[in-house]
């Protein structure tokens, strides 16, 4: 089980101090006063953007073969438009524009409907892009390409399926302007997710209940954490809301002894510690679900499976979707949540380890780089998010999950 992370050895705080004598480099870092540091995160994430242009879209002639978010160019699109939004920098907001309409043209026809993985994502950033840069002519373009999107016969997932596309719906409303995707074509869709939970609960003690390729999974990517983050943000009846509620204390009760989560309904594997399967896709939830539900117990629950991510959470992979850069990213959202700077000095640790060690860890082979090692949800362009993310960490958002 020890080989999928590293042990954390990390002290539990450090506190911020000018010229503090430091035992290793690592340590010196999170020493530093914040500003210092959040320079030091600046520069790391300009050079590991400019290395993930190199490598995604110049290397490839400016052309595109994967177009998602998840692991193809618009991930390299998504790190342009964040460091376009830390630094006003045009040229990056100008690139990022000309690799989306690249996705554009590979991605029409795409049956996937998603913002991760697949159209809805082109179309929403695409949209967002569009307006920043004062074109309206395209803006219109992603929109109407975006309204021809189907979601009938898809799953309910959120890589694949519904909920996915309805996140890509509230990005727009967030960015664009409320209602720019009424309710009005947003709650029937949410009904019918609710309706298959219902449906393959069977009055079971879990309310709601879904199915992926044959599988009840509990995990952000596949399954009901992702399925309730998504669902909150929808306008639902109080007795469906109820039922999301509910479906989070099954899980909450039915979790592993050590505080992480199954990966899939009847798993007794206590093993993965990712944003796609285990405690920190279900932390996000339950942090959002204290908001919306204004319950400590909940709350408490999701420092709970925090604790996990701090001792178990130290990955040997860089990215989003199950490396350390996700994990790092349960830290910055209780930090938003409840303004412990306990909770930022975790983040901190976190992303410190990567901006200390990823390089040479990963160079000398202990730390897996992936078959895509520059995508933002398996490579370095999520550490580059991160390191983005660091610098104003009240306003950090987990990359296509977090609103
Ligand atoms: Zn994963």
């Amino acid at each position: 089980m020890a080989d999928r992370y590293f042990p954390n050895e990390m002290p539990d705080f450090v506190e911020e101090q000018e010229g503090a004598v430091a035992q290793s480099t690592l340590h010196s870092f999170l020493c530093l006063p914040y500003t210092k540091l959040a320079d030091k995160f600046l520069r790391a994430a300009l050079d590991l953007k400019e290395k993930v242009v190199k490598e995604t879209w110049l290397r490839n002639g400016r052309r595109v073969k994967d177009f998602t978010l998840y692991t193809g160019a618009l991930g390299t699109a998504f790190l342009l438009f964040k460091a376009y939004q830390v630094t006003n920098n045009l040229s990056d907001l100008s690139l990022c524009g000309e690799i989306i309409r690249a996705c554009d043209s590979v991605s029409a026809g795409s049956r996937h409907v998603t913002f991760i993985c697949g159209r809805a994502g082109v179309c929403a950033l695409g949209a967002v892009v569009a307006k920043h840069a004062g074109d309206n002519v395209l803006l219109n373009h992603y929109l109407s390409s975006f309204s021809e999107i189907k979601t009938r016969d898809v799953p309910n997932e959120l890589l694949y399926g519904k909920v996915g596309y309805l996140w890509a719906c509230s990005f727009l409303n967030k960015h664009i302007g409320e209602s720019t995707i009424p309710s009005t074509h947003m709650s029937p869709v949410a009904k019918e997710i609710i309706l298959d939970g219902k449906r393959l609960s069977n009055k079971g003690s879990c309310p709601l209940m879904y199915e992926w390729h044959g599988k009840k999974y509990w995990g952000a990517a596949h399954g009901l954490a992702g399925i309730m983050h998504v669902l909150m943000d929808m306008e639902l009846k109080p007795e469906d809301k109820e039922c999301i509620k509910g479906t989070l204390s099954y899980m909450i009760n039915h979790r592993f002894p050590s505080g992480n989560y199954p990966s899939s309904q009847g798993s007794n594997s206590d093993r993965l510690v990712h944003w796609c399967h285990g405690a920190p896709g279900v932390a996000l939830t339950l942090i959002k679900a204290s908001q919306v539900f204004q319950d400590e117990q909940i709350l408490g629950a999701a420092e709970e499976a925090a604790k996990v991510v701090w001792s178990r959470g130290l990955l040997k992979r860089v990215g989003i979707c199950h490396g350390i850069s996700g994990n790092t990213y349960v830290f910055l959202s209780l930090y938003r949540l409840t303004g412990r700077v306990e909770y930022l000095y975790r983040a901190k640790a976190f992303a410190c380890f990567l901006l200390d060690r990823a390089n040479q860890l990963i160079a000398d082979g202990r730390m897996n780089s992936g078959d895509r090692p520059y995508s933002m949800f398996e490579g370095q362009a999520g550490m580059a998010h991160l390191f983005l993310d660091m610098i104003r960490p009240s306003e950090s958002r987990f990359p296509g999950y977090e609103l």
